[in-house]
Order: C-alpha cells, then structure tokens, then sequence
C-alpha cells in the first residue's frame, strides 16, 4: 500500500565523506525546507536551482551546518513527488543531525529503496528499471554496469512491451469471440492469432535462451582453480591477480583454505577460487582443505585443472582427472619454461587447453582470453542495443509465458475460446509480473527491502 506521507533518509554511504546528502520525498518536502534550510539569498527555494544557505534548529534557530539544498517540485523528480535535498558536510554526526532535523519537523524515516519504490509505484519507472537502479549500484564490472544502464534506460521494459501488444491483440480477437458466441473463430482470426502467438513465443523463447549470458554478466563467473601440491596454482592465482595474495612456497599443501577473488578479466567479473592442492594426505587440516575443494568443483562455473607439465603423469594428476570429470574444465599445463615430460593418459573430456608459465606470465593473456571465451555463450557485444535476461525472478515468469504460449499454440485448433483466453491472460499476466504491472505486494517488498536505505 502506498501511503502519501513524506520520508526522509541520508542517501549518502554511511561513514565520514566529503558531501553527506539528506533526502526527502513527499508533500511536507517543501515545508521542512522552509523549516530547517536558511538560504542566503531572499526568495526562498526555486524549484530545480541549487542554494546555498545554513542547515538551523527550526525551533532554536541555531545554525547547525552550512549547505546547498534543492528543491524538486512533483513530478520532475526522482519519485514524482516534492524531493528535497540537502547536501551537507559528510561527517556522519553532521548527516545524522540534519535527518534529525528533518524528521522533528514530523516527517518519517524511509524504508529501504522506498525513494525508488515510489518512483515505481508513481509510474517513473518500471519494476525491471527499479532493479537495475540496484544493479548500476552493485555492479562490479563493465559488463554488469553496461547491461544495468540498458535495463534502466527501458530496452528490455520495451521489448516487453512489444510482446504484450502482440498479446493483446490476440487476447481482443478472441473476446470479441467469446463476446459474439454465435459466430466460429473464423480462419483469417485462427491465422492471425497463431501469427500473433507465434511473434510473442518467438521473442519470449530467445529472450529465455540469454539467461545464462546474462547472469554471467551480471554476476560473473566462478572459476575454480584445481591441481595436486606445487602444480603451480597459486603462483597462477598471483599473477592474475598481479600481486601476492596467495602464499607461495615450494613447499607442497600450503594452500589449505580456498582463496576467493574478483578479477576483471576484459570487462567481466572472475571470481577466483584457489584451493588446496590434491592429493593422498594424512594430515587432517589438508584433508579437510582437500574434502572442500572437492565439493566446490561441481559448484563452479569453470574449473582450471592445473598440471605441473615438466613432471611425468602420476597418482595425483589422476586424482584431478576424476575429480574435474564432468565439469567444464579448461586444462592448464604450467612450467612450459622447464623441460616438459607431462604425457596425459589418452585424449581428455576438457573444453580447452592452455600452455603457461606462471613464472613468467607466458601464455596468460590465452589463459584470460580462453575464460571470457568459455564463460559466455556468444561474445559481449559492443553495441548498447542488446538485450539480454540477468534475474532469475524475470526468467522464472518469463519461462511461465512460455508454457502458456505452448499451450495456446498446441491447443488453438480445439477452438475453445474460453481456454485460449484464460492462457493468453495468464501468459499477459506472467510478462506483467517482470515489468512490475501485475507483481504482488509481496514481491514488491522482497525487491525493495534489498535496496539500501536512501535508494
Ligand atoms: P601450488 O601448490 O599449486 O599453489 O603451487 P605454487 O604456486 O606454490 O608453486 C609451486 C612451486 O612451483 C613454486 O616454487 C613456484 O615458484 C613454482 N612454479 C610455479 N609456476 C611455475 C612456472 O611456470 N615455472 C617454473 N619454473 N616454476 C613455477
């Protein structure tokens, strides 16, 4: 429920900065301004132009900081309502004591994302464009941020769009049928339909098939890196990462914890995952290293098995290929500086072979290039006109269409227009839910409730 009372929140991190923001949204907006904001100049708050003045005790009168506010009058604003803003020294006493002014003038504390939900729920933006609000603040690579801008930009919302209209023409058809009973779904209204239906299922199908490049835009991909004691994995690790996270020695089982890190390899999120080296080993602690890296295998994206290739195949370089057997495993033959002796046992069920030295950085740049290759179905394009699906909450109501489309396609010849109807509305109401129009209550929370407070 949306209660047309005014909210105020400091939008800025929390901690110590150079500016601290105050936001507030509602109808009192422009009256706690009025308030608690001193502006040097006469005339008061214009709407849209910054002013310079002194943040004062509404009651006391007493100065508390100097600032710029700005007043945005409803609807050419952030959530379409009055929005004030103060913007005031970034030490964190000083941000809380203006918000402290600001709900002593009766105003309330926002909820989570609630500036945002309101800019939702005033029809501002969309649902898909209030997540990418979210996602543009989370995103920790070029890819991610790129496909956060587009999505809050419209172009999924639009294609969406499109495919409604292509439903609802169908849907009309057939009510104006079920409206008229006497007449039979005629055959040019049978074609048109199927053509419409098919349009819709077209273009929901291939935005489903770009679910897994999409999350991997989004989120990344997870590459574990495997291979027995002294392969050389953390000395990989390091130079990915071009600096000494992990312990290097020469030394075999030192790496006994799994080491994460983000990398960005062209544009695209990596997380890192280095683990304890595999082998026989009595020690408990290098067991319990060993038992962890074996369940993370079949959790990853990608797996690196890394082999030592200036030793000869043995027990160890076994028991990595029956670990990685099944998994999308790229295999990395290190030490191609030493004289190489490694002789796999018979071809192996890898997507790719790489030669490096991690000692000297040769064969990296292949090794980066083979994981961007690997990790996505089709290239990041680089256009800002792709459209790709990145949340599971849009695939999940999306793959619902789908089936109701099937359903209509392999059902429209029985002519039961009531059940056309009511899978043509389903399938209308499963796109509504991705784009917000027809999303429950419950829902919406669970969205917004993520966001940060002053979003
Ligand atoms: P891990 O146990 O698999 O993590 O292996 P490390 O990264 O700790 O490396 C084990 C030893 O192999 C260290 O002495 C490294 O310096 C050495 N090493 C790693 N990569 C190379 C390489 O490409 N060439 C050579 N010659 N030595 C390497």
């Amino acid at each position: 429920m949306y209660i047309r009372d005014t909210i105020a929140a400091v939008s800025t991190p929390p901690g110590n900065g150079g500016i601290g923001i105050i936001r507030i949204s509602g109808p009192q907006a422009a009256e706690v301004g009025h308030i608690i904001f001193r502006p040097i100049h006469d005339g008061g708050l214009v709407s849209h132009r910054f002013s310079f003045g002194t943040v004062c005790d509404g009651v006391s009168g007493t100065p508390i900081d100097e600032a710029m506010a700005v007043f945005m009058r409803a609807p050419r604003s952030y959530t379409r309502e009055d929005v004030l803003e103060l913007h005031c020294h970034g030490g964190w006493l000083i941000v809380e004591k203006v918000l402290a002014l600001a709900l002593s003038c009766g105003v309330r504390l926002a909820d989570p994302g609630e500036f945002t939900r309101r800019a939702f729920l005033n029809g501002r933006i969309d649902l898909i464009q209030a997540e990418a609000v979210m996602d543009i603040i989370a995103s920790n690579s070029e890819a991610a941020l790129q496909l956060a801008q587009q999505e809050r930009e419209g172009s999924l919302s639009m294609h969406l769009g499109e495919v409604r209209e292509q439903l609802l023409r169908a849907l009309s058809r057939v009510e104006a049928y079920i409206d008229f009973p006497e007449d039979d779904l005629g055959e040019t209204d049978v074609s048109n339909i199927v053509a419409a239906v098919g349009v819709a299922s077209d273009m929901v199908s291939s935005l489903l098939s770009t679910y897994d490049d999409g999350r991997v835009l989004r989120d990344g991909v997870s590459v574990l890196i495997v291979g027995k004691p002294n392969a050389g994995k953390s000395s990989l690790l390091n130079r990915l990462l071009d600096e000494e996270r992990a312990i290097v020695t020469h030394f075999p089982g030192t790496t006994r914890d799994i080491i994460e890190e983000t990398v960005n390899f062209g544009g695209l999120a990596v997380r890192l995952l280095d683990t304890a080296g595999i082998r026989h080993t009595e020690d408990f602690v290098e067991q319990t290293g060993i038992s962890r890296t074996l369940a993370k295998i079949p959790q990853a994206d990608l797996v690196l098995a890394v082999f030592d290739s200036s030793r000869k195949f043995d027990q160890e370089d076994q028991m990595i290929l029956d670990a990685v057997g099944g998994s999308r495993t790229i295999a990395v033959y290190n030490k191609t500086d030493l004289h190489q002796q490694l002789l796999m046992p018979g071809p192996q069920n890898f997507i790719a072979t790489v030669n490096i030295a991690a000692i000297t950085g040769d064969g990296l740049e292949t090794l980066i290039n083979t994981v961007r290759e690997q990790a996505l179905k089709s290239p990041i394009p680089d256009s800002r006109d792709f459209i790709v699906l990145s949340r599971a909450r849009h695939r999940d109501s999306l793959a619902l269409a789908e089936k109701c489309l099937d359903r209509i396609a392999q059902n429209i010849s029985d002519g039961n227009l009531e059940l056309l109807a009511l899978d043509l509305r389903e399938a209308l109401f499963a796109i509504g839910a991705v784009t917000g129009q027809t999303t429950t209550d419950e829902v919406l929370d669970q969205i917004f409730s993520s966001f940060c407070i002053g979003k």
